[in-house]
């Protein structure tokens, strides 16, 4: 699918890999609308790249469907290109000190990461089935963003990687559904990235993180992820499976 000329909605665009995502679609001359629950977020990422900012709790059912419809009526039509990218890190042990359970935060965590990206999803394709298909038979691409974590969870990330192995399983019973209408979905399984829920970690952590990952030798940069991204809107022919980009790194237990 050329990106030139096409319409994408990117979740999670006012900041990290989602805010780059937005960034490179609109610098390869696609129209892009930036969703995010931090509307001033949006809005800022929008106003620097010529983009409109709507905004959308994903964990929100209704929500997302009326942001689904801005977003097509900004576009004149459905956006063909979906980058789910809205997600939250929180950790926890299942079985916290003093016995303490941490079922808010697998609830909250699996209601943002797997709901919100199931909400996003359907949404989008529901309205990409009413557009015709575009010359090369394709009516929509879906990217959404899983985490190593979906295979090497960490302790602490049960919660994390049950939302991101969820991710990335939808990827092929997804595809396999809207094939037919001439609809791919894709998941990316980024290892550990520079953005703002790394940034704020201590150096020495950092250092500790990147030490494990054997090449290149550094956090991954944001602009890798969307060009990524935008590699599999590009190419027809990826479908239905999920890829790591990751410099090699395999997470150790903790
Ligand atoms: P980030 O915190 O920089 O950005 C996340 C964005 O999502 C924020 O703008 C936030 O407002 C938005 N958001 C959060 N909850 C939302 C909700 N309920 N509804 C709408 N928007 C919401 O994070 P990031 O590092 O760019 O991560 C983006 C995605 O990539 C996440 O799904 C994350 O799990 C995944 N990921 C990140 C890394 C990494 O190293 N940074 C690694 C693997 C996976």
């Amino acid at each position: 699918m050329q990106l030139m000329g096409n319409t994408a909605l990117v979740t999670g665009a006012g900041s990290g890999l989602g805010a780059a995502t937005a960034r490179y679609f609109a610098a390869q001359g696609t129209r892009v609308v930036l969703l995010d629950f931090d509307i001033d977020r949006a809005r800022m990422v929008a106003g620097e790249i010529g983009g409109h900012a709507v905004q959308a709790d994903v964990s929100d059912e209704a929500a997302v469907g009326r942001a689904l419809d801005e977003a097509a009526g900004l576009l004149e039509g459905a956006p063909r290109i979906v980058v789910n990218c809205a997600g939250v890190g929180h950790a926890a042990r299942i079985v916290g000190r003093e016995g303490k359970l941490s079922f808010d935060t697998f609830e909250k965590t699996l209601k943002v990461n797997l709901f919100g990206t199931y909400n996003v999803m359907s949404h989008a394709a529901k309205r990409m089935l009413g557009e015709d298909p575009l010359e090369t038979g394709e009516r929509g691409v879906i990217v959404n963003t899983a985490s190593v974590a979906f295979e090497d969870g960490q302790l602490g990330q049960a919660a994390y990687s049950a939302s991101k192995g969820g991710i990335a399983a939808m990827s092929l019973p997804a595809a396999r559904e809207f094939a037919q209408h001439g609809i791919r979905v894709m998941a990316i399984a980024p290892g550990l990235f520079r953005t703002p829920m790394m940034e704020g970690l201590p150096e020495e952590v950092t250092t500790k993180i990147t030490a494990n990952i054997p090449f290149p030798p550094r956090l991954g940069e944001p602009d890798e992820f969307a060009l990524l991204a935008g590699h599999i809107a590009s190419n027809s022919f990826l479908n239905g499976t999920t890829i790591r980009l990751d410099g090699a790194v395999r997470l150790p237990p903790r």
